[in-house]
């Protein structure tokens, strides 16, 4: 990959931020590399993974936090153009359901209020008879179970879900196809000098006038000014569920779910059956419905401890806690087979992506927080506008977003 052109950007990490990042800085007409690893098949030989290797993330307007909602609403449209720039398509325009007590309903409606979404609120009974599949009784689990102290907010299409895999496919064509250059290669050192920067990877080297991070949870691999970032770490274990085309048809219109109780353990987001093409190539697309919640509090942890942590299908713990979840929603379900895995999601003390300039020529974009993906668009767009001086957005808290490290 040793290249004698010098860009003028490189952003490292082709994931959900850096890759709609790239996309924003060539439509603004810079010359951009954007500099990744692929997906593997064999997770055991991966030196960084990744937090999009999914079939499916909530996405939602309706957020507790305003900032939060601000974004998710301005992706909605970005996905929507990425979508019509390239023919794939990353949102499964099912709408979103939230379930929580009275008093966490009223606080989503705001959003609802501010950007005119057309969400309807429901009383639990109401929310069963407008989806007859979901059973939101009480007496399968300890759930907080009891029907009158429970409320929904539906926030219509295209609320949902997203793609992961399918938004940095989508986004990364959009880039290249307005100039980006994309380079596929693991990034061992990123070195800063006065000249300019030097990105050197399992490919070879390149080198820009500046460079944007946007490593996710491996924001500590080789060399690079994003290293003694303060970040922390939440393992996740989730639930896969595949289903027939039948059973996936007769949940046609579940919606993706959030459901929040008195006891956070019991917390869970569901994404519904979404059809997955790549295990089964030639064959028919098999549907797969995913289930998630808590997870352990956050923690720091070494490269290594990540890799370890993504070398495992989960913690039995959380995956019983799910299953339980799964029953108490949908109790008819049947499924073909069921299987977990682990993922990562990076938090910053803020609860907001570090979104910022480090050095003279080195930025970032590091720190989903659990929301990037609803919001990937919107962010990428911060952090593009920061390296082009754009004005940040008044509705954005500058402070909220400002990088700090560790010590
Ligand atoms: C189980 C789970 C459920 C989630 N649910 C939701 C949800 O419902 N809604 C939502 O909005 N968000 C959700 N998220 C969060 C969302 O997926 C993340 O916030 C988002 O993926 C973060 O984007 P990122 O670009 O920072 O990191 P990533 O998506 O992980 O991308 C980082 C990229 O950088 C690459 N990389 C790292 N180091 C190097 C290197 N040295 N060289 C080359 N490439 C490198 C990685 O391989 C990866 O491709 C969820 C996350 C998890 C784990």
């Amino acid at each position: 990959m040793t290249r004698t052109r010098r860009y003028e950007v490189a952003v490292v990490g082709a994931g959900m931020l850096g890759a709609s990042t790239a996309r924003h800085l060539a439509d603004a007409g810079c010359d951009v590399a954007l500099v990744g690893v692929a997906e593997s098949g064999m997770r055991a030989n991966r030196t960084v993974h990744a937090s999009h290797y999914d079939v499916a993330r909530v996405s939602r307007t309706i957020d507790p936090d305003p900032v939060r909602a601000w974004l998710g609403h301005q992706s909605v449209s970005q996905f929507a153009a990425v979508e019509a720039r390239t023919g794939v398509r990353v949102v499964n325009p099912v709408g979103h359901l939230w379930v929580e007590s009275p008093e966490g309903v009223s606080v989503l409606a705001s959003a609802d209020q501010r950007f005119n979404l057309g969400c309807v609120r429901r009383s639990a009974d109401e929310t069963k008879a407008a989806f007859p599949f979901l059973s939101l009784d009480s007496g399968s689990t300890s759930r907080a179970g009891n029907l009158a102290v429970l409320d929904s907010l539906w926030e219509p299409p295209p609320a949902g879900s997203v793609d992961p895999r399918a938004h940095v496919r989508a986004e990364t064509a959009a880039a290249v196809d307005a100039g980006a250059t994309h380079l596929v290669a693991l990034v061992d050192g990123v070195v800063e000098s006065s000249d300019g920067v030097t990105v050197a990877s399992d490919q070879g080297t390149i080198t820009a006038d500046r460079v944007l991070l946007a490593t996710g949870a491996f924001s500590e691999h080789g060399i690079s000014p994003a290293a003694g970032l303060d970040l922390e770490y939440a393992l996740h274990t989730q639930l896969l569920v595949h289903l027939d085309a039948v059973e996936a048809d007769r949940l046609a219109g579940l919606p993706s779910v959030i459901a929040k109780f008195a006891d956070p353990m019991e917390d869970f987001y569901l994404t519904p059956p979404v059809a997955d093409f790549r295990s089964v190539a030639g064959a028919e697309a098999r549907y797969i419905l995913k289930i998630g919640g808590p997870q352990n509090d956050h923690v720091r942890a070494t490269v290594d401890e990540l890799v370890a942590w993504f070398c495992t299908d989960g913690d039995t713990f959380y995956a019983d806690n799910l299953a339980r979840s799964l029953a108490w929603l949908l109790p008819d379900l049947r499924d073909v087979g069921r299987w977990t895995s682990s993922c990562v999601t990076t938090y910053t003390p803020s609860g907001h992506p570090f979104v910022d300039q480090l050095t003279d020529r080195t930025y970032c974009a590091i720190g989903g927080n659990g929301y990037a993906a609803k919001c990937a668009p919107a962010l990428g767009g911060l952090a593009a506008g920061l390296m082009l001086e754009w004005s940040w957005p008044t509705e954005v808290d500058r402070e909220l977003f400002l990088a700090c490290f560790t010590g």
